[in-house]
């Protein structure tokens, strides 16, 4: 059993509208432990929706076509449907009321137009949507199910909850289940992970193993099982995550939808350390971050954003010398960054960041992208240098996440 979305929609192609229908389907589909094996976007153009829809009814018993329910002439989605499975047109009463009562005081023309939404392919059943007027339609042809639902959004959403998924459930196989977890990676380029993952990836496994990146939260290992229940599963997938964590150890950081500083937030906590951060080059987002978690007032003390060079002499007491000499960007001056949140706020571990994020401020020895960062903690001081590419919003986001990665580190080694 295979479920496939086909979107409908000038707007769709033109780039005007950005397909969040069926990524929200997408995801419904998957939680439903169905498998989705096509995605297709077509214009408004019955032909062109034809020629999908034939193909689809080859190969999916589950279709969901989105989009072109409503009065206009450029909604065709019915006419298509009816055409190819050889069904007519016939309206229903309800739906055609509840448009009278709607558009009451109008002219009679726009009502007419309108009675084109009370129509659907004979023998089909109706969904109601609780929001516009144009309702679900769920076709049943042998052991095939196409489902047309509003492109409107929120109208799509909610005939989907109140209908389609309680449909769904009861349609789907019984003894067929699919799971993901996801495993987080910091600090290793995708080809690399994927070079130590090389036994384990390749098409047709259970589990299956693949990997997306993201710049702000690095490589996400994606594990997809499939089984007939819950236990065995689950097992499919913890099995797999050992394995996975045994060949990449401690750069793997989270599991599931935890982020980087939940991890660390959580980390802190449990050896109730106390943190506080000097920001020059992210300007305040690791600290951002860290209070992005409820109950961070239990770790987290304070942050300086130290942008200027005054700043660093006067609100952290950087030597001026240590400036003049290494420069603000400087592996020197992240050290004394860290060092001195750490005392001025009494914290157990004081983190800095100091860097160039670009575009502009690169010179012949400091390139766009580097970063140095700094970690004081009862036992002593590191600093790390990075030389990061990207935009300036990527630069940030690496620095962050980097910086708070090297809090984690320290609070399990
Ligand atoms: P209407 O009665 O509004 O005409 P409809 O079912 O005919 O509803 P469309 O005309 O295809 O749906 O789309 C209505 C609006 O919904 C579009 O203007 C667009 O902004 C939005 N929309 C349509 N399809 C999508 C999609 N796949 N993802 C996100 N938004 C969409
Ligand atoms: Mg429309």
């Amino acid at each position: 059993m295979s479920a496939e979305i086909i979107n409908v929609g000038d707007e769709l192609l033109s780039g005007e509208t950005v397909n969040t229908n069926a990524a929200y389907l997408a995801e419904k589909i998957q939680e439903l432990g169905i498998e989705l094996h096509y995605q297709t976007s077509v214009a408004d153009d019955s032909i062109r929706l034809q020629k999908t829809l034939k193909r689809a009814l080859t190969r999916s018993s589950i279709i969901i076509i989105t989009g072109g329910l409503g009065p206009t002439k450029d909604d065709i989605t019915k006419n298509v449907v009816a055409d190819v499975l050889g069904k007519n047109l016939v309206s229903d009463e309800t739906t055609l009321s509840k448009i009278h009562a709607k558009l009451k005081d109008l002219a009679s023309t726009i009502i007419k137009n309108n009675d084109k939404v009370a129509l659907y392919p004979e023998g089909a059943e109706l969904l109601e949507n609780p929001i516009g007027t144009a309702p679900g339609i769920i076709i049943s042809e042998k052991e095939k199910k196409i489902i047309l639902l509003p492109g409107v959004p929120i109208e799509l959403k909610a005939i989907m909850e109140k209908s389609v998924i309680p449909y769904l459930m009861r349609y789907r196989e019984k003894n067929f289940m699919i799971r993901h977890q996801i495993l987080k990676v910091w600090g290793l380029p995708e080809a690399q992970v994927g070079e130590i993952l090389e036994d384990i990836m390749g098409e047709n496994k259970n589990p299956l193993v693949g990997l997306r990146v993201d710049s702000g939260e690095g490589v996400k290992i994606c594990i997809t099982a499939r089984g007939g229940a819950p236990t065995i599963v689950q097992k499919l997938i913890e099995d797999m995550e050992n394995i996975i964590k045994q060949k990449l150890g401690d750069y793997i950081y989270a599991t599931g939808d935890a982020s980087m500083e939940k991890v660390v937030g959580m980390l802190l906590t449990l050896n109730k350390k106390t943190i506080a951060v000097a920001e020059s080059v992210t300007g305040g987002l690791i600290a951002k971050k860290i209070t992005d978690v409820s109950g961070s007032s239990r770790y987290f003390l304070s942050s300086i954003v130290s942008y200027s060079n005054e700043s660093k002499i006067r609100d952290l007491k950087i030597p001026e010398e240590l400036i003049k000499e290494y420069g603000a960007v400087s592996e020197q001056v992240a050290k004394a960054m860290a060092l001195a949140i750490k005392n001025i706020s009494s914290a157990d571990i004081g983190l800095s960041a100091t860097g160039i994020a670009g575009p502009s401020g690169g010179t012949m020895n400091k390139s766009l992208g580097l970063v140095f960062i700094g970690l004081a903690t009862g036992i002593g001081f590191q600093v790390e240098k990075h030389q990061f590419s990207g935009t300036r919003e990527i630069i940030r986001a690496k620095t962050a996440q980097t910086a708070l990665d090297m809090v984690r580190r320290h609070l399990i080694s």
